[in-house]
């Protein structure tokens, strides 16, 4: 797979596949702007180098064109954020992109209009593809977000720049974190994955047994191993008929020679909610009545010793329900612990959905080596799956 460092841009017109797909208020107020920052530095290379940025991405999931899924809310942040008046085409193919992009002077930038008011995008149609493709002298795909999508923008396009295709930093540098994890990783290696249930994780355990020296299990998830191994867990989160499952995993484990470390404890609540009446119970001997919804502090302390004796880590996943105050405890350690150990010189990925959430949220983003900004694409990429996107690249 080439980057974009394998090439001087200067006059080139290069049409950049960007993850621009933010959070917005009523009043199209950005609410996280992560993914237009992370895409910064490759924009940043290529007008660096001379050449010119015409940027393509999608925004929610419009049905038809409403102008509230309109990237021109982004225009006035963009031009903040790159210094420069973007400008915008009200249509992502057709004459006035076309139009646009032919005046587009090198060092300049172009936002083209939601890739997905056309369903072209995300039916992979090969029309629309070459539509877009004639845009640019050259593709940049730098959308790790939409990376585990075959549509015609972050994948069907790549055949039409046989020789012209490169991944942006943020994509290879994604691809590049998790082969540090998973591939070229300093032992011991653990990986800690919590959320609500075992179902969705199973083939991320899977395909990091081999590579891994401890497994933690937190979360929701952790009652069916441990009702499956004759607690009682009370009113806790299962999945009754993922037992079986839980038991294969921790028998894998064991002749893998990977430990796996189970909370010891739990802050049990009469209900879920943040007004629950809460006790700390032993994780097997839950009293019916009560649902464990976070770790206890022996957990804590358990997890806390692991991650300090690791030289990597792989997280994904909470270990309780983070989101609620009461509950949020165990997860909050666990981020710290992650912290503390990537400043003793660990490396440290957190990636997939809420774990990400969580470390915003818990202001440890800066103090772990690296965030992922694709939820669904990371999962998919330590599921050990190829995702089209990058497939498209090589
Ligand atoms: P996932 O999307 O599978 O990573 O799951 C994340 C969700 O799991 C979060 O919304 C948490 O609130 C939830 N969760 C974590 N621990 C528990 C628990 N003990 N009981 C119920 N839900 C939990």
């Amino acid at each position: 797979m080439k980057t974009i460092d394998d090439l001087n841009f200067k006059n080139k017109k290069a049409l950049i596949r960007v993850d621009f797909n933010v959070p917005l208020d009523a009043s199209y107020n950005i609410l996280d702007d992560t993914r237009i920052r992370a895409a910064k530095p490759t924009i940043d290379k290529i007008l660096n180098d001379g050449g010119s940025c015409i940027l393509m991405s999608h925004l929610g999931r419009p049905k038809v064109k409403e102008d509230d899924f309109s990237l021109k809310h982004l225009v006035p942040f963009l031009s903040v954020v790159f210094e420069q008046e973007v400008e915008f085409s009200s249509d992502c193919v057709g004459t006035e992109a076309e139009e646009k992009v032919r005046n587009l002077k090198p060092g300049r930038i172009l936002l083209l209009e939601n890739l997905r008011f056309h369903k072209e995008e995300t039916a992979g149609d090969s029309d629309f593809a070459k539509a877009l493709a004639q845009l640019g002298d050259c593709y940049v795909n730098d959308a790790f977000g939409t990376a585990h999508r075959a549509h015609a923008s972050t994948a069907i396009i790549a055949d039409f720049f046989p020789n012209a295709k490169f991944a942006g930093y943020l994509l290879a540098s994604e691809v590049e974190h998790v082969k540090k994890v998973l591939e070229d990783n300093v032992k011991p290696v653990t990986a800690i994955i919590g959320g609500a249930k075992v179902s969705s994780k199973i083939t991320i355990i899977e395909n990091i047994l081999d590579k891994i020296d401890h497994l933690i299990i937190g979360g929701g998830m952790a009652f069916t191993f441990i009702k499956a191994q004759g607690g009682k867990i009370g009113d806790s989160l299962v999945e009754d008929d993922k037992q079986e499952l839980a038991l294969q995993i921790l028998k894998m484990a064991e002749e893998k020679n990977v430990k796996v470390h189970l909370p010891i404890d739990s802050i049990v609540a009469d209900k879920f909610s943040d007004d629950a009446q809460t006790a700390i119970q032993n994780i097997d001997s839950i009293d019916s009545g009560w649902m464990g919804l976070d770790v206890g502090p022996k957990t804590n302390e358990l997890f806390e010793q692991v991650i300090g004796n690791s030289k990597t880590i792989l997280w994904n996943g909470p270990v309780g329900v983070f989101e609620m105050e009461k509950f949020s405890n165990g997860t909050k350690s666990l981020g710290k612990a992650v912290a503390k150990a990537t400043d003793n010189g660990a490396f440290s990925l957190v990636g997939g959905g809420d774990s990400v959430a969580a470390v915003k949220q818990f202001g440890l983003a800066e103090k772990v080596s690296y965030v992922s900004t694709g939820g669904g694409a990371m999962l998919e990429m330590l599921e050990g799956k190829t995702l089209p996107g990058i497939a498209a690249l090589a």
